[in-house]
This record gives structure tokens, C-alpha cells and sequence, in this order.
């Protein structure tokens, strides 16, 4: 029988040989396991939390098929290699039997941290360490059969099939485009001599695997390239990559390189899906599409709208691996929605540390943060309702203590509460809604609209008191930060003072950037409206010409407002912002008009504005307003008297420590506390 809210969801796909139980599956995410020592049973502790939690199908992290698809990076070419990935696969299919996993099987081809890289042609990509080797026939010839090998690795490793990345701006989509293959023989050229190589890679695994074993291959459905694939070579790939062998086309958004955000908060829901909707119409095999597509309802409206045939979702899986079983069982609002800030997965990625998640610490750290029930039940206090208190009082409560929650706000959220207002942050409200529901489950005593004092602690009785009560926002010492020209970053976003037509941020952190983006927004949010977004970043679905890039300038509304963003370190604000997000904010302000200016000392806000010095030149700044977001300092005055008072009292999140503190931390911090209590 059909399940009464999500019918195309939980409608299984047969294929000949084999049958996935849904038709939703987590998409190939690095995490770093796949390259530390001892990775593979943390990896199979991950993988088989995920096939426990419902999904259909899981895609591992990219696997290169040789030393020099990946520059040191996790490989599989030997039978003592696929030793260890059967760990993994025998946990999934231990987990459920009924899950399918397939290996990811990535080329990085110019963008291998190797100087041995190779390409259809010695040019350096934007992002690339090296100039990539030209391949030779031989190379050529190594290389179809390394992807062949690594693909029979797979087989013996145990895997139910294996994808192949045909895009992102590694070796098989270098092929594709002209301006990174300049060949004149056989494999350049015409697109059709273009599309040989991926072909040919196609073709020779499905050789070396056989006929019941599952081939996926990512196309790059859009590109995003100034000089990209036109929709009809798209469409052409899509058809020969069938008939070359493979069982299900997947589509891939962007270039690592091209400067279109396609993952970001600020992206859509579900924004590309009719991307791959318009190329389904014209291919026989199933389509898998992806891309900010975190809740079920979301996942639901693609596959109802013939959009694709199956929805990947990947961070949504780290942030949640119980996000099937809880979709069908009618307990969505239980979900722990992937807020797409990218924080601890990318990010870490691109640091070289291990993914995480920050609405999920446990994300990859299954063996490690491991929730016990507590020896005994204690009656205690968490003081604070932001990050760090929600996520150490549901942990404390999930693991059968007695937990009082104090909030002096009339809601729950701290900072989230001021976050979720920016234009792009609207996913934050879904953490609020989320530990709401996690509050009224475990039976947290909730005490809103409560300031906690030591006397008051001390009269509940509480055995330990956990203090979450964060910071306060830091007021610089400067004669005049009492004029009213100066405003608070708090009263600046809830709009409790207003804000003239010229304004001076003074500090240029991430809330500084935040605050830029709300008071020179306007019109609706792009990540609220898919034609907005395509505005906003130059990009045209429906006629999809090269790279689906119009090369028209970027359409981008803004208030009229004439903002300046300060901060007294020298050079270019905005270093601090995340590494694969930071760019987009820098780029959507300058778009705006936004300056930006470095090397600041400030000396006094006065009816004039706001008198500086610029790297040492007397400077005013002639404005109506000057906001303050001059970073935070720990509010632990309650702490200290609980302390006083001789009252166990232990601190977290921003009352810890304010300096560069984030959710990201306050959230980890409180959980590895509250596991440990
Ligand atoms: P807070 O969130 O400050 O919560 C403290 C809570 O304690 C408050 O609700 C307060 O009312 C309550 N409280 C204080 N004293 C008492 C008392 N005596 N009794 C009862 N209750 C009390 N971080 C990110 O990681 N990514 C982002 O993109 C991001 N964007 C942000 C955007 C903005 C605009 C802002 C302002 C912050 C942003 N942050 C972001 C920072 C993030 O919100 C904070 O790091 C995080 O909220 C800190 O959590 P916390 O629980 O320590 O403190
Ligand atoms: P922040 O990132 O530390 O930035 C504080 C800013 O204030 C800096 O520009 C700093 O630079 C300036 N400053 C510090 N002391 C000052 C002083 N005495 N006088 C004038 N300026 C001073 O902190 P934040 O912007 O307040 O953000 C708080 C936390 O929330 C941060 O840790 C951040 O990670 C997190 N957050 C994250 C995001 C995100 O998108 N990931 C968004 C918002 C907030 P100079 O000293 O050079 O002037
Ligand atoms: Fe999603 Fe952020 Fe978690 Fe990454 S860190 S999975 S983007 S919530």
C-alpha cells in the first residue's frame, strides 16, 4: 500500500537485478575516514547508522582508481585494499540487508594534489595545485584500465554497485569542455571525440563487473562555465552514457571552480532538480537528482513533479541518519535538518580535518561520541536555551537525567534567534524547531521567560547546574559609543533602532557580514526563490545555454544604502568566514556596492559620524549610523557566584569562551560535557 504522505518516496525501484527499497539515497560525501588509519570500522560505524536509519541506497566518498587520481589521497587497486572496504560493506548489509552500497569511484584528474596528475591537456585549473600531465594513447589506455580494475576491486570488496564522477572539474569532465581539452586527435575535438574517454571508462568497467552490478554516472548536468557543456551535449552525454552501459545517470551541479553557489545556505531548496527533470524527459534509465534537497516533504515534491526518479541527499544523512525512518513514520518534526552551513563537513574538508556536523557532532565520530544511559539519575540544571544549553539538556535528558531547562528569553534559540532573520540563514529556525520537539519528548522541565539566579539555583536544589548563558555583545571603548548615531548589532537585527541611508559597521566579523547582508538586502530572499537566485548568480535553467550561464552581469537587488565595513586589521575583510562559503558573502556585498576597508583605528563617533584613522590617515567616515559588531565577550557572572556559593557549576558554549566561538562549537562542546556527565 502507498504510504499516505510520501507514496513517491517509499515506492521501491526495481531494476533487473536488483531493487532499492526507496528512493532515497545519501550522496558520496568525503569525510577524511577514508584516509586516517583505522578509518574503516569508524566508517562502517557511520555507514551502518545510516542504512539503520531507512536510506535506500548509500554512495561512499571518492575513491580514486590509481596513485594519481588522487595525490596521496584513499585509492583501491589491490585485493589487500578491498580487504578493508569489506569491513564497511558487511556492516551495511549486517545493518539491513536491503540497503544497497556502492563505491565512488572519483578521477580527480587536474585537481590531484600531485605534480603526477594528469589531464586530456597540460591546463592548470583555477583551483589546481599543478599543470596537469598531457596523456598520452598509453596514459590514456592506463587510465580506462585502472577505472576498470578499481571497479572489480569494488565488486570483490563487496559493493552492490559503484558510481563514477563524470564532472566537478576532474578527469572525465576535463574531457568534456574545450577549454580544458585542447586535443586534436581521437579524444578532442568534435564533442563526440570529447565524450570518448568518459564513454570508454563506461564501457570498460561495465566489462570488467558484468551485467548485474550497478553502474551510476554523474554527468554535469550544468557546469556553470563561461564556455560549458550547451544543454544538448548535456542531454547527448546523458543518452550515450545509457547505451555505453550505465543503469542509473546522476546529476552534478558546478565545477569546483566556477563561482556559483550550489550547496550553500543561501541556495534554494531543491533548486536544481528541474535541471534534471528537463534531461529525464530525454533518457530511458533512472535519473538521481541532489542539491539542497534536506526534508522529506522536499524530496517528495521532486520525484511527484518528474523531476528524478531517485533524491540524493548527503549532508542531510550526516545532520540526520534517521531521516527515512522518521519520515515514514510521521515523525518529521523529530528531523535534525541540515542547516547547509557547511561548517564541519566541507569545511573540514577542505582543512583536512575529519567531517562532522554541527547540528550532529556524532556525525563521523560514531565510536567515539557513543550516548550511554546514565549510572544514576541526577536532578540537574542547564541555564540557557542557545545552542549549548539545548544540545547538553537533550543530551543529559536522552540519557535519563532529571533536567531543568532556564531561559531568560521568551523562546528558545539564543543567538539562532537572531541568526534565522538573515536573508540565506532562514534554514537556522529548523535546529529551533527541532530541539523544541526534542524538549517535549524527553520532558525537560522548560522554564521560559526566567532569568536563573544562584540564589534561585540554590533553592531548586539541583545537584549540578550546566551554564549556557553566552556572551554579551563587546561595546569598544570610544568617546561617543553612547551617541545615537551608534547601534548595537542586536538592535541593528531586530529592528529596535533605526538605520540611516549611510552606514559604518564597525567590525567586520561573521555577524559584521550578517548584518551587511540584512541592511542592504531587499526583494525576496534567493534562498527562498529559485528565479531570484538565478538572478542573482547569472544562470538560466529553462534555455540552458553553455554552463547554463547567461554571461550577463549578476541582477542583484539592494537597498539604497551606502554601507562601509570596517575593521582595524590590515587587508581584506572576511578571512575569518567559512572557506567554502566565505566567498559568496564577500562577492553578493561587492555586488551591492559594500566597501570594505582594513587597517582602521577608530577614535570617536560624533554628529560628523565616525573619525578614524585609515593605516594612519585621519579618515571620516560621514554617516547616519554606525553599527556595532566588535565581537563578544563570555557572560559568566552566574557561573562565578554558583561558584562563590560552592554550587557544581560547569560552563559551556559562548560563557566559556567567547573568542571564536561558534555553534559549531558551542554544540560539540555541550555534547561531549553532557556525555561525560
Ligand atoms: P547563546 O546563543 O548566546 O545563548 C545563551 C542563552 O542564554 C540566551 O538565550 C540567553 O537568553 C540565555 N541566558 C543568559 N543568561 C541567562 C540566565 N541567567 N538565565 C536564563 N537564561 C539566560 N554561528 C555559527 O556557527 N554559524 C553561523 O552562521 C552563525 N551565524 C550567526 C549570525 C548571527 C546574526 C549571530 C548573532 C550569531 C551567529 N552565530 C553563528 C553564532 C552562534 O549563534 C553562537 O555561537 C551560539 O549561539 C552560541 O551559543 P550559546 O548557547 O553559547 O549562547
Ligand atoms: P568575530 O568574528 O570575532 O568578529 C569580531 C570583529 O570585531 C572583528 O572584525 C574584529 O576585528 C572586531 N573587533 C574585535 N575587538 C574589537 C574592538 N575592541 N573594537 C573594535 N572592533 C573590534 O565575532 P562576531 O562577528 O561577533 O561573531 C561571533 C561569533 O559568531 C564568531 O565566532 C563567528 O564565528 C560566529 N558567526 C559565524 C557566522 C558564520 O557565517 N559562520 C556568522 C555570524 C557569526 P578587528 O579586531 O580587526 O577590528
Ligand atoms: Fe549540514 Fe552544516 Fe551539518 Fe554540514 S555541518 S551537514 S551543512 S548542518
Amino acid at each position: 500500500m502507498a504510504h499516505p504522505r510520501y507514496p513517491h518516496i517509499f515506492t521501491p525501484l526495481d531494476l533487473d537485478f536488483l531493487r532499492l527499497k526507496n528512493r532515497i539515497l545519501m550522496g558520496s560525501m568525503h569525510t577524511g575516514l577514508e584516509d586516517v588509519q583505522g578509518g574503516f570500522p569508524r566508517m562502517a560505524a557511520y555507514f551502518a547508522e545510516r542504512a539503520k536509519g531507512g536510506v535506500g541506497m548509500i554512495i561512499t566518498g571518492g575513491i580514486g582508481p590509481n596513485e594519481e587520481a588522487t595525490g596521496g589521497g584513499a585509492k583501491l587497486s589491490t585485493p589487500e585494499e578491498a580487504a578493508g572496504h569489506r569491513i564497511v560493506t558487511e556492516a551495511v548489509h549486517a545493518a539491513d540487508p536491503e540497503v544497497k552500497i556502492c563505491l565512488q569511484i572519483l578521477h580527480a584528474g587536474p585537481l590531484a594534489g600531485t605534480p603526477a596528475c594528469v589531464a586530456p591537456s597540460p591546463v592548470r585549473s583555477r583551483i589546481g595545485r599543478f599543470v596537469p600531465n598531457e596523456l598520452d594513447e598509453a596514459g590514456i589506455e592506463k587510465q580506462l584500465a585502472d577505472f576498470a580494475n578499481c571497479a572489480a576491486m569494488a565488486k570483490l570488496a563487496g559493493y552492490d554497485g559503484v558510481e563514477i564522477i563524470g564532472s566537478a572539474g576532474y578527469l572525465l569532465s576535463t574531457f568534456l569542455v574545450e577549454k580544458t581539452n585542447l586535443r586534436t586527435d581521437r579524444w578532442g575535438g568534435s564533442f563526440e571525440n570529447r565524450m570518448r574517454f568518459p564513454l570508454e571508462v563506461v564501457r570498460r568497467v561495465r566489462a570488467a563487473v558484468g551485467e548485474r552490478f550497478l553502474l551510476i554516472f554523474r554527468i554535469p548536468a550544468m557546469d556553470m562555465l563561461e564556455g560549458g557543456m550547451s544543454g544538448e551535449e548535456v542531454v547527448t552525454l546523458a543518452q550515450e552514457v545509457e547505451k555505453a552501459g550505465a543503469n542509473i545517470i546522476s546529476t552534478h551541479f558546478t565545477w569546483h571552480e566556477a563561482q556559483v553557489p550550489t550547496i550553500a545556505t543561501m541556495v534554494p531548496r531543491a533548486a536544481f532538480a528541474e535541471v534534471t527533470g528537463r534531461i529525464r524527459r530525454h533518457v530511458g534509465v533512472p535519473m538521481i537528482t541532489s542539491n539542497r534537497i534536506n526534508m522529506p516533504d522536499v524530496a517528495e515534491a521532486v520525484l511527484a513533479a518528474g523531476h528524478a526518479d531517485l533524491v540524493s541527499m548527503a549532508r542531510p544523512m550526516l545532520a540526520d541518519p534517521e531521516l527515512v525512518n522518521k519520515a515514514r513514520d510521521g515523525r518529521e518534526d523529530e528531523i535534525n535538518t541540515c542547516i547547509a552551513c557547511n561548517q564541519a563537513c566541507l569545511d573540514h574538508t577542505f582543512m583536512g580535518k575529519l567531517t562532522s556536523c554541527l547540528v550532529n557532532p556524532r556525525a563521523c565520530h560514531e565510536t567515539i561520541l557513543v550516548p550511554r544511559p546514565a549510572e544514576r539519575r541526577r536532578d540537574l540544571a542547564v541555564v540557557g536555551a542557545g545552542p549549548a544549553g539545548l544540545a547538553c539538556a537533550t543530551e543529559l535528558a536522552a540519557r535519563g537525567h532529571r533536567v531543568t531547562l532556564y531561559e531568560a528569553a521568551s523562546e528558545i534559540g539564543g543567538q539562532f534567534n537572531l541568526a534565522k532573520r538573515i536573508p540565506g540563514k532562514e534554514e537556522f529556525a529548523e535546529t529551533l524547531r527541532y530541539f523544541r520537539r526534542r524538549i517535549d519528548l524527553l520532558g525537560i522541565d522548560l522554564r521560559l521567560d526566567t532569568r536563573a539566579t544562584a540564589d534561585m539555583l540554590a533553592e531548586a536544589g539541583h545537584e549540578e547546574v550546566f551554564v549556557a548563558t553566552g556572551i554579551t555583545p563587546r561595546v569598544p571603548d570610544l568617546p561617543g559609543i553612547d551617541h545615537p548615531k551608534a547601534v548595537g548589532y542586536i538592535d541593528a537585527i531586530l529592528g529596535r533602532k533605526p538605520i540611516g541611508r549611510k552606514v559604518a559597521i564597525m567590525g567586520a566579523g561573521g555577524i559584521g557580514f550578517d548584518v551587511a547582508e540584512l541592511i542592504t538586502h531587499a526583494g525576496p530572499s534567493a534562498a527562498l526563490d529559485i528565479a531570484t537566485f538565478q538572478k542573482e548568480w547569472g544562470l538560466d535553467f529553462a534555455n540552458h545555454p553553455r554552463g547554463g550561464v547567461t554571461g550577463l552581469v549578476p541582477q542583484v537587488a539592494k537597498a539604497d544604502r551606502e554601507v562601509v565595513m570596517l575593521q582595524r586589521k590590515e587587508g581584506a575583510p572576511g578571512r575569518s568566514l567559512g572557506r567554502t562559503t566565505g566567498w559568496t558573502h564577500r562577492l553578493t556585498l561587492s555586488r551591492r556596492g559594500v566597501r570594505m576597508v582594513g587597517g582602521v583605528t577608530y577614535l570617536a563617533i560624533d554628529d560628523d559620524g565616525l573619525h578614524t584613522l585609515v593605516n594612519g590617515e585621519p579618515t571620516l567616515f560621514n554617516v547616519d549610523t554606525v553599527i556595532i559588531c566588535a565581537g563578544q565577550l563570555p557572560e559568566r557572572s552566574l557561573h562565578d557566584a554558583l561558584v562563590a556559593r560552592g554550587i557544581p557549576s560547569r560552563v559551556i558554549g559562548g560563557a566559556h569562551e567567547a573568542a571564536e566561538l561558534d555553534a559549531k562549537r558551542a554544540i560539540l562542546e555541550a555534547t561531549e560535557l553532557a556525555l561525560a556527565a
